[in-house]
């Protein structure tokens, strides 16, 4: 491309351009954006020497491109030929898929033709940094599909683009977020190359003018954000985004500001360019391919259960409150990672019982609350602490809640020292051990509240007696040890032990 530049705007305040803000996974990724291999790719471009469509020279640059994405690990390359004056030649396609919108595209694209020279700058330069870009997003979930592509005859008159669009755009009407291209930013050696020209659509069709006009905006907010370069604003104009602009589709682009004399003469080689400048408007174009086709890191979730969490894969259970990483496969079969904020409530409502007192062991818990065991576990008036000291004897127990996690503990006997305890002749009970039958003789105690408990503390069975004779069918229970508890209506109160024997 070669063309004079008419600035249409001065140059615009950086970092709040269009509400964009700095994202620091594309900036991590943009760290990695390697001088040292823009450089390596320049020099090899400019090696092959004039890559002139027909020549061995274009022949070997198509396969070395083709060998760089190989070693990159992707497998989804085509190499599309197509013939014009005589010779074939061909675009290079590299498709990434997306893991949201796997049907819509951003295509990121500089031809790889040159005219009259080695081309280092025209187009080595955006050759070398969409290779760079697509090293660093290989492993990057994208939700668009990107298409890398390495169009062939430009400098014909964008032969490569212009088939494409009517060989692959057209007949499947392929849709299009964005095209992206990037020809000739090598810089001029000797002179200060701290700008880099975004190009829109200002031709007709009109419709897709304002669409591209939003989008270089974008473009512009990701140069300052991801790079140190200033920008300004230019037409669109006689590169491979034209045969897409016709189409009407929305492009952008970028261009260098300072531009070089040697384009298309034997000069536009390494020595004349400034490779600094390319590597930052890498920097930028990395950042803005990110931008357009809504790369990210990982989703984080929230969660929070009792005891235990089951990952969304189903692959892992976490019974402790921690952050951990789970993988899903999704409909387009990218892996998506999340991260998981996990928080586990475990509920520990095992208590201890000194003298008339029961302590919970867990004081750390969000809420307390006490229950009468021998009531049906009705819950005591204003029993809301960590310990607890009943007012009569009988079996207690707390109910512990964490977060939305809760527990009971087992019932605790209580025997109140100030209550008088019935000598064991007083009342008789047998036999002992019982099978199906428990009797009770009280003799002149007509009048009581029983409850039997197991060692634990845990009710069994509880009842009203109104005479000095009872028969409490224990035909359900198993063999062990029993308390039979007898409150009398005056608060006194009786214990003894049995054991059910089957
Ligand atoms: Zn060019």
């Amino acid at each position: 491309m070669l063309r004079s530049i008419l600035l249409v705007t001065s140059f615009l305040a950086l970092f709040t351009a269009n509400g964009q803000t700095y994202d620091p996974f594309f900036g991590s990724v943009v760290a990695n954006y390697n001088y040292d291999s823009i450089l390596a790719n320049l020099n090899q471009f400019e090696a092959f020497g004039v890559k002139e469509v027909g020549t061995t020279a274009i022949s070997n640059a198509q396969n070395w491109i083709v060998d760089k994405y190989t070693s990159y690990g992707y497998t989804n390359i085509t190499v599309d030929s197509f013939t014009y004056f005589g010779n074939t030649t061909a675009n290079i396609i590299i498709e990434k898929q997306g893991c949201q919108y796997p049907n819509t595209y951003v295509i990121v694209d500089g031809h790889y033709d040159t005219k009259n020279g080695p081309g280092t700058n025209d187009n080595g330069s955006g050759t070398a940094i969409i290779l760079e870009i697509a090293r660093l997003l290989k492993e990057v979930d994208t939700k668009y599909s990107i298409r890398f592509i390495h169009f062939s005859g430009e400098e014909d008159g964008l032969k490569g683009s212009q088939d494409y669009v009517n060989t692959v755009v057209i007949p499947q009407s392929m849709d299009i977020k964005v095209v992206f291209n990037i020809d000739e930013v090598g810089g001029v050696d000797g002179m200060i190359n701290n700008t880099i020209v975004c190009e829109r659509d200002e031709g007709t069709p009109l419709f897709n003018n304002a669409q591209s006009a939003v989008i270089t905006d974008e473009l512009v907010a990701c140069v300052g954000l991801y790079s140190n370069l200033n920008t300004t604003i230019s037409f669109a104009y006689a590169s491979d985004y034209m045969p897409f602009e016709e189409n009407g589709e929305i492009i952008t682009g970028f261009y260098e500001y300072n531009e070089s004399p040697y384009a298309h003469t034997s000069s536009d080689i390494l020595a004349n360019m400034d490779p600094a400048y390319v590597h930052e408007v890498g920097k930028a174009a990395c950042g803005a391919t990110m931008h357009f086709a809504e790369a990210y890191d990982m989703t984080s979730i929230l969660a929070e259960a009792c005891d235990s969490y089951i990952s969304p894969s189903g692959n892992y259970t976490w019974t402790s409150s921690g952050v951990y990483n789970d993988t899903v496969t999704t409909i387009a079969g990218c892996d998506s990672i999340l991260e998981i904020d996990l928080t586990i409530n475990t509920v520990d409502a095992s208590v201890t019982l000194i003298d008339s007192t029961i302590f919970v062991s867990n004081t750390n818990a969000d809420s307390y609350q006490w229950v009468d065991c021998d009531n049906g576990y009705a819950p005591i008036s204003g029993a809301t602490g960590t310990q607890f000291t009943p007012t009569y004897t009988g079996n207690f127990a707390v109910i512990v809640t964490t977060g939305s996690c809760t527990d009971t503990s087992a019932c605790n006997y209580v025997q109140l020292s100030n209550i008088n305890t019935l000598p064991e002749e007083v009342i008789q009970v047998y036999p002992n051990p019982a099978s199906n039958e428990l009797h009770i003789f009280s003799g002149n105690y007509t009048e009581y509240h029983w409850t039997i408990s197991d060692v634990s503390g845990k009710v069994i069975s509880t009842g009203e007696q109104f005479s000095s004779e009872q028969t409490i069918n224990i035909s359900r229970m198993r063999s062990g040890f029993y308390y039979l508890n007898i409150r009398l209506v005056n608060g006194q109160h009786y214990r003894t032990r049995f054991v059910v024997n089957k």
